[in-house]
């Protein structure tokens, strides 16, 4: 603390991201990020760009990404805004359109950097509840609001709402923005992208994604928003009034050749999903109690035993995995997807643990 912070900054709680641990040999299982590494092909064109015009500033528009990304999904690439990092998006996505007379709306177990934002920025926020198995309402979001956001499947729930829902969300709510963070949409759940297509699209949907999960390059730090055109230009001013340059070069040519990689894309999602299905079934066996999930991670618990208190055990296994010291989750593990191999010394503890070693 210092008397030199402004006012704000005396009352922010920054959002605390899972951590990092320098040990190794550990089964890291905490971040989401996935087990597989990028693109073969992304790694060579970031190589590819190693070179002494590393003195030159980049593209600050990111052209040829924005085409690449416009041309995988349909759309125009007048309808794409990049950021370093979805959260970077997300940052201006809440300032540029969220920030408004009206409180914002999100539901009430969420991604926890929806608040820090609203704190940084000075937004009023309404949280809705989720329903009693933990799935997103969207019904419930009726009254008027400065603008609604979720991600799709939340986090850190892995529940996903079908794409009707969200249509039907949109047909209701007409005067404020509606974005769907779609952090962990290629594990299973619907993309809203295709309602974007052509003269149909909306004027307030917009849609968030990252190549941090599914593409594998979290310590690349590119994300993107796609939607309207309009507010894909909104959202360039803000942009523009904070750094001109978010994605260097090697980020530009990695993401490029990671969003034209589709076939790496599939082939590790599809390893992912498998992993899944067998570590929920395997944990049921154990009495665990897990939410259904379309994401890379799951959301589990045991009746029996408190949610701390196999986050410690685990921990001290060398086994990382998140858990929120917050009301209705607190005995919740968020568990990320790994390896076959790391399930396996996952479930192996669990029984240790429960068995009471
Ligand atoms: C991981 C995550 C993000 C942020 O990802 P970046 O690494 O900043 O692109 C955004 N939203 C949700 C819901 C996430 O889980």
């Amino acid at each position: 603390m210092s008397r030199f912070w402004n006012p704000v900054v005396q009352t922010l709680t920054p959002y605390v991201p899972g951590e990092q641990p320098q040990m190794q040999r550990l089964v890291k299982l905490n971040t989401n990020e996935s087990p597989y590494g990028p693109s073969p092909k992304a790694l060579a064109a970031i190589q590819e760009q190693a070179t002494g015009d590393l003195r030159l500033y980049p593209d600050p528009e990111g052209t040829a990404l924005k085409k690449a990304i416009a041309d995988l999904h349909g759309l125009d690439a007048k309808q794409v805004f990049l950021g370093n990092g979805s959260d970077e998006v997300l940052a201006h996505v809440f300032l540029g359109l969220l920030k408004q007379a009206k409180p914002v709306q999100f539901p009430d177990i969420t991604y926890s950097f929806y608040p820090v934002y609203c704190k940084l920025f000075g937004i009023d926020y309404q949280t809705i509840p989720l329903g009693s198995d933990f799935e997103i309402q969207a019904n419930d979001f009726k009254s008027p609001n400065g603008g609604i956001i979720f991600p799709n499947p939340n986090a850190p729930t892995g529940r996903a709402i079908p794409r009707v829902d969200i249509e039907a969300l949109l047909s209701r709510n007409t005067d404020s923005v509606v974005v769907i963070d779609e952090a962990y949409v290629d594990y299973g759940a619907e993309s809203c992208i295709p309602l974007l297509r052509g003269p149909a699209c909306p004027e307030n949907l917009l849609v968030v994604h990252t190549l941090s999960k599914s593409r594998a390059l979290a310590g690349l730090r590119v994300g993107f928003a796609v939607g309207h055109p309009a507010l894909i230009e909104g959202l360039e001013r803000v942009k523009n009034s904070f750094n001109s340059y978010p994605l260097g070069r090697l980020a530009q040519a990695g993401a490029i050749a990671a969003i034209q990689d589709q076939a790496h894309l599939e082939s590790t999602t599809a390893k992912v999903i498998q992993t899944r299905e067998r570590l929920v079934a395997e944990l049921a066996a154990l009495g665990f109690k897990t939410l259904p999930s379309t994401a890379n991670f799951i959301f589990t618990r045991h009746p029996e035993h408190a949610g701390e208190k196999l986050y410690q055990a685990l921990r001290d296994r060398g086994i990382i995995v998140r858990h929120f010291q917050s009301p209705r989750i607190e005995d919740f593990l968020r568990i990320t997807i790994g390896t076959d191999d790391q399930s396996n010394e996952l479930l192996a503890a669990l029984q240790e643990i429960l068995a009471g070693a």
